[in-house]
């Protein structure tokens, strides 16, 4: 059984969400490939068999999630295209309810792809009027130049709101440690504009909201599984959600016992398959 690192859990899971790296796979970088970790097919099999709502929602913006959700089903995992979240997907909704209607992306064009898909219009860097928008979003940006960042900027000073998919400074590889970018991204353009950011990957609750909607139960119904402290767990508290840790990822088991407060899991997955212990 897993370790219960608090007296008690908030209550019953409804639905599940699943990070990605560190949790169901490691990806490696250089490869541009995937190894799925153990127990992630037969989890997620026997969540459909049995049907209880699940969804993957990862913090990578790089591909469109129908793109993503393809990459995982041709390595094994049981997932259909509509249970493949990514930041891009709440920064769509987040938008569109808003009535943000014309953005700058910093990113990849898969950064892009859920917004355009949403009837929101995308300009890049070097196009006209790049900089004449609602709002500026940031996402996985390897090749982000200092042209980038001033279009942003100059976005910003005119108006737009920041948004951004992920702001955390790395995620598991099986490189180990590999940096996410747009956390440095970030940190060029809020130290030029001091704009505050609207968060839309983990661990916003914009981000759980939706995952609790896509997954048709309350956000204190959702069970959260992830391999990040300050990622999935944080999440989960905020929302009032379960928070269930693995260590396959960027956590060892003797790191999620030393941590405290909101960055406590309410449980300490020894593998993955533990998960169908929490199944009434
Ligand atoms: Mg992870």
């Amino acid at each position: 059984m897993s370790t219960p690192t608090e007296s008690a859990a908030p209550g019953a899971i409804a639905g599940w969400m699943f990070d990605v790296d560190g949790t169901l796979l490691l990806s490696d970088r250089a490869l541009g490939s995937y190894q799925l970790l153990p127990g992630a097919v037969e989890v997620l099999s026997a969540l459909r068999e049995r049907n209880y709502p699940f969804v993957l929602l990862t913090n990578g913006s790089n591909y469109a999630p129908a793109e993503q959700a393809e990459k995982l089903r041709r390595c094994g995992l049981p997932i259909e295209d509509r249970q493949m979240l990514t930041p891009s997907v709440v920064t769509a909704d987040h938008m569109s309810r808003r009535d943000i209607r014309r953005v700058l992306v910093l990113g990849t064009r898969g950064v892009g792809h859920a917004l355009a898909e949403a009837g929101i219009e995308t300009r890049y860097t070097g196009e006209p009027r790049a900089a004449e928008v609602d709002a500026v979003y940031v996402g996985w940006h390897p090749e982000c130049g200092m042209k980038d960042i001033e279009t942003a900027a100059q976005a910003i000073w005119a108006g737009a709101r920041l948004y951004a998919a992920s702001d955390v400074p790395f995620f598991a590889t099986r490189q180990g440690r590999t940096i996410g970018y747009s956390y440095a991204i970030l940190g060029a353009i809020r130290r030029l504009t001091r704009a505050p950011v609207i968060l839309t990957g983990k661990p916003s609750l914009h981000a759980l909201r939706l995952v609790a909607r896509r997954l048709g139960v309350g956000m204190r119904e959702v069970g959260v599984v992830g391999d990040d402290p300050l990622v999935e767990v944080i999440m989960a508290h905020r929302g009032g959600a379960t928070a269930l840790a693995v260590t396959t990822g960027t956590t060892s088991r003797e790191d999620w016992l030393r941590q405290s407060g909101k960055c406590r899991p309410h449980h300490i997955l020894r593998e993955l398959r533990e998960v169908l212990n929490y199944l009434p």
